[in-house]
């Protein structure tokens, strides 16, 4: 099991003794995170490190994640889309599943909880039972809810105000909903097997396992299969960028629980790709940390073609293993890639594809870009900071503790 004092060696001993010690007044309390998937997607990958960290520190964490039927995750991928601005239907009939599921899931919520958190908008309507239970609620929005459809949001906002407190991952995405806010962005967890250092024997032993030859320099994208995401769009990007630089594109994926519409995502990209032997497309489980540990590291170019995204912790991972990565600016990208110099920021294929070729072409560039990126993740994107983070806001809220 994972301990703070196992990250002295990236923050040193000074940061980790403080960490423990702002922890101290929380001691024992119980902290419940609810998400709606146990595997796939951000949330996951942060629960999946943070959660054991805490109980590290002495909080008392558990992490529970909601029961859905498929229906309830078709209608809140419908809302996830329409979070991000999509044009989708949304009507009464989902209200009320959406209601009608929560309520199943009241028994949940654990009336000892000191502290209860919602990740994202699919467990929101658990915050109903609100006034019976006597913890702090937080709502934690981890994507972008600026362009949020309207309808959809006077529908849930007044789950959200419900919380005494909101996460954001920028200070763009806060919703006005009279609750006290946070903003901070998420992080990656350096000693996961999904970004530790891998040896080069086994690197090319599981780029091996994986069918991927090395002769040729790798653009790689990792993504759930979602159009969000633009996997298609990648493939094009890259047909422009192979007539200058001989390549080879590498999109690897899975689905999440609580994504239904990543099977037809995944037969769009296929078609796209229509055998083209430069073109792998990789279909990963949800335990695959180490292969996407090795595709990210292997690759000359990290590529994230995103359309929307909440933080974008592909990218994080990639920062971190020194890659030099080409992505739009949207959402949480923004404040990771600094364009030219911790990465190159592009929108459209055209574009994408001569950022990606300019760094192929320039070792110096891309050397220059990998390590500048890799010190921005270091100070801001790792998981004791984040910790860190989390104890001051969980902290700030017990009464009697000043901070
Ligand atoms: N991920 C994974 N397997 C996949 C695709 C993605 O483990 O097949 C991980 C990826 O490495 C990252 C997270 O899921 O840690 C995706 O987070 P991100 O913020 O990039 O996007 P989201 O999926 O939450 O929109």
């Amino acid at each position: 099991m994972v301990k703070l004092e196992d990250y002295q060696p990236i923050i040193g001993s000074e940061r980790v003794e403080a960490i423990r010690e702002l922890a101290a007044p929380l001691q024992g309390s119980v902290v419940q995170h609810i998400n709606s998937a146990a595997v796939g997607g951000g949330v996951a990958e942060i629960l999946k490190r943070l959660v054991p960290l805490m109980e590290d520190v002495g909080l008392v964490p558990r992490w529970d994640v909601l029961r859905g039927t498929d229906e309830f995750f078709f209608i809140t991928k419908t809302f996830h889309n329409a979070f991000h601005g999509l044009p989708v239907e949304i009507n009464e009939f989902m209200f009320d599943t959406y209601r009608e599921v929560s309520r199943q899931n009241f028994d949940l919520v654990d009336a000892a909880a000191d502290f209860v958190i919602l990740h994202d908008q699919q467990p929101l309507g658990l915050a109903e039972i609100r006034p019976d239970h006597l913890g702090h609620w937080i709502w934690y929005c981890h994507i972008d809810p600026v362009d949020v459809d309207r309808r959809l949001w006077n529908f849930l906002r007044d789950y959200a105000a419900r919380c005494d407190v909101a996460i954001y991952h920028l200070p763009e995405y806060v919703k006005e909903l009279g609750s006290r806010v946070h903003v901070t962005p998420p992080a990656i967890d350096p000693l996961s097997e999904k970004n530790r250092d891998v040896p080069e024997e086994e690197r090319c032993a599981i780029l091996a396992r994986l069918g991927v030859p090395d002769d040729l320099p790798l653009v790689v994208q990792v993504s759930r299969f979602d159009r969000l995401k633009d996997p298609v769009g990648v493939i094009r990007s890259f047909k422009l960028v192979r007539e200058q630089v001989p390549c080879r594109l590498v999109l690897a994926g899975g689905g999440a629980g609580d994504d239904p519409e990543g099977i037809q995502v995944l037969q769009e990209v296929r078609r796209e790709a229509d055998g083209d032997p430069g073109i792998m497309v990789l279909e990963l489980a949800p335990t695959a940390d180490l292969e996407i540990n090795v595709l990210q590291r292997s690759a000359a170019v990290v590529v994230q073609k995103s359309v929307r995204e909440g933080f974008g912790l592909t990218v994080t991972e990639a920062m971190w293993k020194g890659r030099p990565v080409v992505a739009s600016p949207v959402g949480g990208i923004r404040i990771q890639v600094l364009h030219e110099e911790t990465g190159l920021a592009a929108s459209g294929d055209q574009a994408v594809a001569e950022a990606v070729v300019r760094l192929l072409k320039d070792p110096e560039l891309a050397a220059f870009i990998g390590r500048s990126a890799q010190e921005m993740v270091r100070r801001n994107f790792i998981m004791p900071v984040y910790l860190e983070r989390w104890i001051g806001m969980l902290a700030a809220m017990m009464p009697g503790v000043a901070c």
